[in-house]
C-alpha cells in the first residue's frame, strides 16, 4: 500500500537507504529526471538523476549526517524545513536534467527507526523553473518601472522629484569629504515667443534637443534633470564653481549653434540658453543652494540672456 501511495503521489521523490541504493523512484521522478525507475532502483548513484559527474545529493548527506556540508554544497539556498523536523530544504539550478535545464526546489527527510538509527532518506522535489522565470520578470519590470520613474520622457534626463534626493546625496557627499560641488540652473531664452510662433509640440524638440546637448558634454560623476517646464539642473560632483563655468559655457555654445526647423519655418531658428552657476557652501541650506543657481541664471538674463553668470554669495 505504501508503495501505491508513492506511486500514485505526482510528486517527484525517491528514497534512498543507508547504504546510498536507491531503493523507490516513482513515475513522477521518472519524468523529471528522464530516468526510468528499473534503471535507478538498486543503484548507488542518486546523483546520475541530476548531475552528470559525480557530487553527493542532500540525501546522501542525511543518510551519512553530514548535514554540516550542506551549506558547502549548497551554498546560499538551504535552510531547515519549517514543516519537518530534521529536514532540510534548498533550491537550486540544473542545468540539464531529463533533456533540459531546470530550477528544483527539494526536501530531505532521515528516515530512522523507533530506536533513531537512520534507515534511509526520502527526497521529494519540485520543479520551480516557472515561478523562478516569473519572479525574474517581475524583477526586471520592477527595474524598468523604477527607471521610468526617475525619468522625464520628453527628454530622457532625470526628473525632478530625483533631482531633490540625489541633491541630497550630492551635498552629504560633499559634506562628508570636503569636496566642492556645484550646480547648473538653466532656462531657455525667450521660450515663450518661440512656442507662440510655432506652437507647442515644435517647443517640446527644442527641450528635447537642449537635453541632448547637455547629456552630450556630461562627466561621469554628473547627473541631469530636467528641473521644470524649460528649466534644466546639472549636478556636479567635485567640481569647483569656476571648473562648472567652463562645461556651462560648453553647453550653452553648443546649443546656440544648433539649428532647429520648425514645420511653417523654411529657414534655420536658433535659440539660446541663460545659465546660472553656484558652488555649494558647507553648512547650506539644499534650497539655498539651488536659490543661488536660480538667481544667478537670472543674472544671466538680467545681462542679456545668452551667458553664463557665476557668483558664489
Ligand atoms: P526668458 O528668456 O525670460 O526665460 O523668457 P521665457 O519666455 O523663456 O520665459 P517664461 O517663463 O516667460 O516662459 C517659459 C515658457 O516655457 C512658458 C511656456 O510656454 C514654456 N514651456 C514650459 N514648459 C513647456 C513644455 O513642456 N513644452 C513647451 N513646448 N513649452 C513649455
Ligand atoms: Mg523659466
Ligand atoms: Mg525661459
Amino acid at each position: 500500500m505504501l508503495k501505491t501511495v508513492f506511486e500514485s503521489s505526482p510528486i517527484p521523490t525517491f528514497v534512498i537507504g543507508r547504504d546510498h541504493k536507491i531503493l523507490y523512484w516513482n513515475r513522477a521522478m521518472e519524468q523529471l529526471s528522464g530516468i526510468k525507475a528499473e534503471e535507478a532502483v538498486g543503484s548507488k548513484d542518486p546523483w546520475r538523476g541530476f548531475y552528470h559527474k559525480y557530487r553527493p545529493v542532500m540525501a546522501d548527506l542525511i543518510v551519512d549526517e553530514r548535514e554540516s556540508e550542506i551549506p558547502f554544497w549548497y551554498p546560499d539556498k538551504q535552510s531547515k524545513s519549517k514543516l519537518i523536523d530534521g529536514a532540510y530544504e534548498a533550491t537550486d539550478f540544473f542545468p540539464e536534467l531529463g533533456g533540459g535545464s531546470k530550477w528544483l526546489r527539494f526536501t530531505v527527510s532521515a528516515l530512522r527507526d523507533s530506536a533513531g538509527t537512520i534507515l534511509g532518506a526520502v527526497e521529494t522535489l519540485e520543479d520551480v523553473t516557472g515561478r523562478r522565470l516569473a519572479e525574474d520578470t517581475l524583477k526586471e519590470s520592477e527595474k524598468m518601472y523604477r527607471a521610468l520613474s526617475i525619468t522625464d520622457a520628453l527628454t530622457g534626463l532625470y526628473n525632478s522629484r530625483y533631482f531633490y534626493d540625489q541633491l541630497r546625496l550630492e551635498i552629504e557627499r560633499a559634506e562628508r569629504y570636503r569636496h566642492p560641488l556645484s550646480l547648473l540652473f538653466l532656462d531657455i531664452d525667450d521660450f515663450k515667443d518661440f512656442n507662440d510662433t510655432y506652437g507647442h509640440l515644435e517647443g517640446d524638440s527644442i527641450l528635447a534637443r537642449l537635453g541632448k546637448v547637455i547629456l552630450k558634454s556630461l562627466r561621469r560623476t554628473d547627473s541631469a534633470y530636467r528641473y521644470g517646464g524649460e528649466e534644466f539642473i546639472v549636478a556636479l560632483s567635485e567640481t569647483t564653481g569656476d571648473a562648472a563655468v567652463i562645461l556651462a559655457e560648453r553647453i550653452r555654445e553648443e546649443f546656440e549653434n544648433e539649428g532647429f526647423y520648425p514645420l511653417g519655418g523654411g529657414k534655420a531658428v536658433f535659440k539660446t540658453v541663460s545659465i546660472g552657476v553656484a558652488q555649494y557652501i558647507f553648512q547650506e541650506a539644499s534650497r539655498i543652494f539651488l536659490k543661488r543657481a536660480d538667481a544667478n541664471m537670472y543674472h544671466a538674463k538680467g545681462q542679456g540672456k545668452n551667458r553664463v553668470f557665476y557668483r558664489n554669495e
